[in-house]
């Protein structure tokens, strides 16, 4: 929540690590919604949001001033009150006094203000405590917008909430491929990722690599590890057949990184006489534009 948001002048991070958070706990992400600080445009955000998704996570919008509309605009669409919590308004005042060494703005007293019977998420890094409530069958929490205190709270405070909302224990295990694009890896793997559940697949593009995640849920955690594990051990049978190629890439990658640049070339040479001999065009294409980055030779010379 936030015009700065829809304006450009800042970027959704907030968003970006809840999502990659909340697929590494294997809860799959459906919408993300941004909206400015009006409350008529959250509040229809919200009711859309409450007919599609069993749980909501807001950020931003919780501090003192006028335009911090989250929870007022979140209790009037659930039909929930605010309610002064005096152990939170009594943590906010200590943490000016302790903090900044000054007394509290009386306008701060909004922060200790939160819905009734909510879980109270604390915030020890900023003011603006979160919270989170269920409502008929649809869980809230609220995080609040800056970054650091974001990712704070969502590491100690919303995901052993959440993690209570999942029977079961939820374990992930990831490979790192190299000298492959992920829309190759999306074409050798997507039938297989489509219709596995247990473990999950996801890519992940990193720059020269792509992460390949599989999360897997069981009752204890020592059987999904086994499952994680499993589900890579699967994906890489896919891709024996890649493997002397690849693995001769990332031997030249290391070399050139490591300074050995005259050996990393002359292996990058042989990857590419490798993926001629089995005519594979788009990963000699990837092969020859990473490479001509990376040293400036253009190997199809
Ligand atoms: P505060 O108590 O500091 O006012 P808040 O919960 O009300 O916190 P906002 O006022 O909405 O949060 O945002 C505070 C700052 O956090 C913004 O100015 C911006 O820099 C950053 N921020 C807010 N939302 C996001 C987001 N989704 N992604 C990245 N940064 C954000």
């Amino acid at each position: 929540v936030g015009t700065e948001l829809l304006l450009g002048s800042i970027a959704n991070t907030d968003g970006q690590m809840i999502s990659e958070k909340l697929s590494g706990l294997g809860m799959t992400v459906h919408h993300h919604t941004v909206v400015g600080d009006n409350p008529q445009r959250l509040a229809e955000a919200l009711e859309t949001a409450r007919g599609r998704a069993d749980i909501i996570i807001t950020t931003g919008g919780l501090g003192p001033t006028y335009d911090d509309l989250t929870k007022q605009t979140i209790c009037r669409v659930f039909g929930r009150e605010l309610v002064l919590h005096e152990d939170i308004l009594e943590e906010i005042r200590t943490w000016f006094e302790t903090k900044l060494g000054k007394t509290m703005p009386e306008n701060n007293v909004q922060q200790a203000m939160l819905p009734a019977g909510c879980t109270v998420f604390d915030n020890p890094v900023g003011t603006a405590p979160g919270c989170a409530f269920e409502e008929e069958g649809v869980h809230v929490l609220m995080l609040p917008g800056p970054p650091f205190e974001c990712r704070h709270m969502f590491e100690n405070r919303a995901q052993p909430y959440l993690e209570k909302l999942t029977d079961g224990v939820i374990v992930s295990r990831e490979i790192n491929i190299f000298g492959m694009g992920e829309s190759s890896i999306d074409q050798l793997l997507h039938e297989k990722m489509a219709h596995m559940t247990n473990p999950t697949l996801a890519t992940y593009a990193k720059p020269f690599e792509v992460r390949l995640r599989a999360t897997a849920k069981a009752e204890s955690g020592e059987e999904a590890l086994e499952l994680a594990e499993e589900g890579v051990g699967e994906c890489l049978d896919y891709r024996r057949y890649h493997m002397l190629d690849t693995l001769l890439w990332v031997k030249a990658y290391c070399c050139y990184r490591l300074d050995r640049r005259e050996e990393g070339v002359r292996l990058y040479r042989q990857v590419y006489s490798l993926l001629l001999s089995t005519r594979e065009m788009r990963r000699l294409q990837i092969l020859r534009e990473q490479v001509k980055e990376l040293t400036g030779v253009d190997l199809g010379e």
